[in-house]
């Protein structure tokens, strides 16, 4: 007997599941596409040089161990809106754009969602179809009542379903909290074009509806910053008020350092305060105080011109990798005659490629080839490299033989 009995046990979260997996598996010949990681060409992790220069600094002698503000290192909140909004130091000064430091950009959507449900009475959220997995259950945990989706890959053509995004926005409930990808869509690679971003806005706007931009991948998509930036830009220029989380992890290599900002962008200098001291009570009561080592480290960076341009070199060099992986990857099956088309994979963008791969398919790559890639078809292309790329197009051919 048991005060503990009576727990049913939850699902495992399926990527972290298959990463185990993986690393159990004991074949030569094993491929990991699963988790959102970059690889090398080496197929190993890659700890970005300029990263570990600014640790140096980080680690000098004038570190302590003393709390950060609740709302963070405002040297990284700052400099980390600047770098997705653009030249907002009038706005950040008369405080109507602030951040949050949050952990990571998971961290950013639940302190986000939990003061949308708390302060703005929000009870809907939408999400594309498919999303994030980790969008639901962080929306729901931070006291959402009702979660929506809205259309967004189109199965067939394997392309956006722009029409059906539309309409399904159009059909929200005012106050309702849209979720949008502002780059790099995960899981299907595929992001709205310029006027397709402008059309949302106009929807958005009619509906009197809230954006929630999850920025997870801000130069992962095309290798440029400000580029990658561009629907967030917009919505600010159209006058919006919004949110956008913003995740370190990827485009610095902090995964496990839960480097995350929070952007709150508000149109009423009035309104600062309130929000302010709201936000600082959901974080005092979530996790009481963030972390300093990833921000720090992001800030030496982002405030340093030399370090900056270092990195902005290192992501260019990592996404130019990923579109060779893409362009080889269609090549190699498009040479071997493979069943379907395949001008899919360098369609999309980003990290990840929504391969089309249905789940018994996976099945079989992973049972006969022990290529591992989640469920839905989704692969992360950092994990194909020169060594395995012949023999992970060989295996798919094999598959839809
Ligand atoms: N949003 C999206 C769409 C993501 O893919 C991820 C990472 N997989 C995140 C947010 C947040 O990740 P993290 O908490 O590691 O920054």
């Amino acid at each position: 007997m048991s005060i503990f009995s009576d727990v049913e046990e939850a699902q495992p979260i399926e990527v972290f599941h298959l990463v185990k997996v993986f690393n159990e598996d004991k074949d030569p010949s094993k491929v990991n596409l699963t988790i959102g990681a970059y690889r090398t060409d080496e197929g190993k992790p890659y700890y970005i040089p300029v990263v570990k220069e600014a640790e140096s600094v980080v680690l000098d002698g004038t570190l302590n161990h003393e709390y950060l503000p609740i709302l963070g290192l405002e040297s990284f909140t700052k400099a980390a809106s600047q770098l997705l909004l653009g030249d907002i130091t009038q706005r950040q000064e008369e405080g109507t754009i602030f951040g949050v430091q949050s952990i990571s950009g998971s961290g950013a959507l639940r302190v986000g969602a939990e003061f949308l449900v708390k302060h703005l009475k929000c009870t809907t959220f939408y999400y594309s179809i498919p999303t994030w997995e980790n969008h639901h259950l962080i929306f729901m945990t931070s006291g959402f009542q009702d979660a929506k989706t809205y259309r967004y890959w189109n199965e067939e053509t394997r392309s956006l379903d722009f029409d059906g995004f539309c309409e399904d926005l159009s059909n929200a409930p005012e106050n309702a909290v849209i979720i949008l990808h502002g780059c790099a869509h995960n899981p299907t690679g595929l992001d709205p074009t310029e006027d397709q971003w402008k059309k949302i806005a106009e929807i958005i706007k009619e509906h009197k509806l809230i954006p929630f931009f999850d920025n997870a991948y801000q130069g992962f998509a095309s290798g440029d910053l400000e580029k990658d930036a561009w629907s967030v830009r917009y919505f600010l220029s159209q006058g919006f008020e919004f949110l956008c989380s913003q995740s370190f992890a990827k485009n610095y290599g902090l995964y496990n350092e839960r480097a995350g900002n929070l952007t709150f962008v508000l149109n009423s200098v009035e309104d600062v305060k309130a929000v302010k001291s709201q936000v600082t009570m959901i974080v005092r009561g979530m996790y009481s105080n963030p972390p300093n080592h990833g921000a720090r480290t992001v800030s030496t960076i982002l405030n340093n011109n030399l370090f900056k341009n270092e990195w902005i070199n290192t992501l260019k060099l990592m996404t130019d990798r990923i579109k060779v992986m893409r362009k080889s990857l269609r090549e190699n099956l498009e040479n071997l005659g493979t069943t379907g088309t395949w001008n899919h994979i360098t369609d999309q963008t980003g990290m990840f490629s929504y391969t089309g791969l249905s789940a018994s398919h996976v099945e079989y790559l992973r049972n006969k080839y022990h290529i591992y890639m989640l469920r839905s078809g989704r692969i992360n292309i950092c994990g194909l490299n020169t060594n395995n790329i012949k023999y992970v197009a060989e295996a798919i051919a094999d598959t839809l033989l």
